[in-house]
């Protein structure tokens, strides 16, 4: 789904659940819609805040909070860092992640493989399988391209 459109589905998606549009929360909802590095809700936030100074980050959270009940928007939550949160394309698909920066990709390459792996593996285990989660971690040809010693700053994955 393109981004525009995907923008449109959350807003008409926020009405229907009776939530309040604000200006603030329509930038939110196209930060979400557009952002292909699955944002945390502290870079969200730090992001809204350079238009929206009052903006708190429970409201933030409430509008993450509601959409991820809905459905639109999926949660990667990582044992050693703060909850990724994916707004542009919710159903399930496998992530390719950096140890190094953080950076979290679609894995579209690989797509049609994830689910036909899902489908074998319920065929023969006789699971009925609802979701699946299919992360790579490795490093980055960014990362790869700097100095080893570099990495430090953040704690790896
Ligand atoms: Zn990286
Ligand atoms: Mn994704």
């Amino acid at each position: 789904m393109d981004p525009e459109t995907r923008f449109a589905h959350l807003l008409s998606r926020c009405r229907e659940g009776g939530h309040r549009i604000t200006p603030q929360r329509v930038a939110l909802l196209r930060l979400l819609a557009f952002s292909k590095e699955h944002p945390t809700a502290a870079q969200l936030y730090a992001e809204l805040r350079e238009h929206f100074p009052t903006t708190s980050l429970a409201t933030v959270y409430k509008t993450l909070n509601f959409l991820t009940e809905m459905g639109e928007v999926r949660v990667l939550p990582f044992e050693s860092d703060e909850k990724h949160f994916d707004g542009l394309d919710p159903s399930l698909h496998p992530h390719l992640i950096c140890i190094y920066c953080h950076s979290i990709v679609d894995a579209h390459e690989v797509e049609d493989e994830a689910q036909s792996l899902t489908q074998a593996l319920a065929q023969k285990s006789g699971f009925q399988i609802l979701r699946h989660r299919l992360d790579f971690f490795g490093i980055c040809p960014k990362c790869q391209e700097q100095n080893p010693d570099k990495h430090g700053s953040r704690e790896p994955y």
